[in-house]
């Protein structure tokens, strides 16, 4: 079957692989479509942290079940999944935090992923269209993330939350928030996207970090209180740092974006406030199930997100393109 290898940061080759044979537990899927996100794109770039090549990307899928054994599925229906596959028996998975396992093993991250016509699951990943299109099934996991985010914050309606960074995850963190009912603001250094979350997701407030100064512009918004959830999207080192400052006393910082280095605060300043601070990382069923609702209800609108098209065999030329923050890419979907 025709498969899309990354054999080395930089360079994707098109190769050929033998049909897996499926095995008890497991179920084996068609792809239909694959979405792509930051993840892939670091991998690509050579800058994504512990990452092994040659490996096959796509994580973000939508598929058609070619065969399985497990209950309440049949072949020809459509399904994404959970790509964080999971042991079940760690201290993680035993407490229900299965997007943390000790041994989690990430589809098309540590382990091969769906960027080839056929793909091998276990039978526990598969998530139920319940009437949602290709399109909207590959786009399930990227918001789900972002839906974490704001059930680890445990965002209430009415309180401030400043969402810091508007790409693709930051967008589905401020859906969530918007959707919970919190006075969502938007902090970002591109204009366009800060545009585009006015525009597009309804946000209310913008501010843009490379020509105003965040903290005064909060505190006039929040009248001088500041938000009570302060949620970074970045990844980015001194974005990160900075954020902090943000924060309302007896406020929580939650950490869904990701770099490689350490984070260093001030000690007095978390100390006086009284911080919560949290990390949050990918997803569970919960988190899919919520992504779910919205987009059948219409509080996500899915083709806000895809920006490019594709079909498998140009993946590897328009890549490249993809990178270039010229292009405005949010979601480029490939179609298999
Ligand atoms: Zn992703
Ligand atoms: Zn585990």
């Amino acid at each position: 079957m025709k498969t899309l290898i990354c054999t080395t940061p930089g360079q994707f080759t098109y190769g050929d692989t033998s049909l897996p044979e499926r095995k008890q537990g497991e179920t084996l899927l068609r792809i239909r479509r694959v979405g792509i996100c930051g993840t892939d794109l670091h991998a690509y770039e050579g800058t994504q942290p512990f990452f092994q090549y040659p490996r096959i990307l796509g994580h973000e899928l939508a598929a058609e079940i070619a065969a399985t054994d497990e209950p309440g599925f049949t072949a020809g229906e459509s399904v994404t999944i959970i790509p964080y596959f999971h042991c079940g028996n760690c201290v993680a998975c035993k407490a229900g935090k299965t997007n943390c396992c000790t041994q989690l093993k990430v589809c098309g991250v540590h382990v091969d992923g769906g960027m080839r016509e056929y793909l091998l699951v276990p039978s526990y990943s598969l998530v139920k269209n319940r009437g949602l299109g290709l399109d909207e099934l590959a786009l399930v996991e990227p918001l789900a993330i972002g839906a974490h985010g704001i059930r680890r914050a445990q965002v209430t309606p009415g309180e401030w939350v400043a969402v810091i960074g508007a790409g693709p995850i930051g967008l589905g963190v401020m859906e969530f928030a918007r959707i919970t009912g919190a006075k969502v603001i938007a902090v970002d250094v591109q204009e366009s996207r800060l545009q585009f979350c006015k525009e597009r997701l309804q946000i209310p407030f913008t501010i843009n970090a490379a020509k105003e100064n965040v903290s005064a512009q909060l505190a006039q918004l929040t009248n001088g209180d500041m938000p009570t959830v302060v949620i970074d999207a970045t990844g980015n080192l001194s974005a990160i740092n900075e954020s902090f400052r943000y924060l309302a006393h007896g406020g929580r910082y939650v950490l869904v974006g990701l770099q490689k280095g350490e984070i260093r605060f001030s000690h007095p300043e978390f100390h006086q406030r009284e911080v919560t601070l949290m990390s949050s990382r990918n997803a569970t069923r919960e988190d899919f199930d919520r992504v779910i609702d919205a987009l059948l209800n219409g509080q996500v609108l899915p083709l806000t997100y895809i920006t490019h098209r594709v079909l498998f065999e140009e993946v590897q030329e328009a890549f490249p393109g993809w990178l270039l923050p010229a292009n405005k890419v949010i979601k480029a979907m490939v179609t298999i």
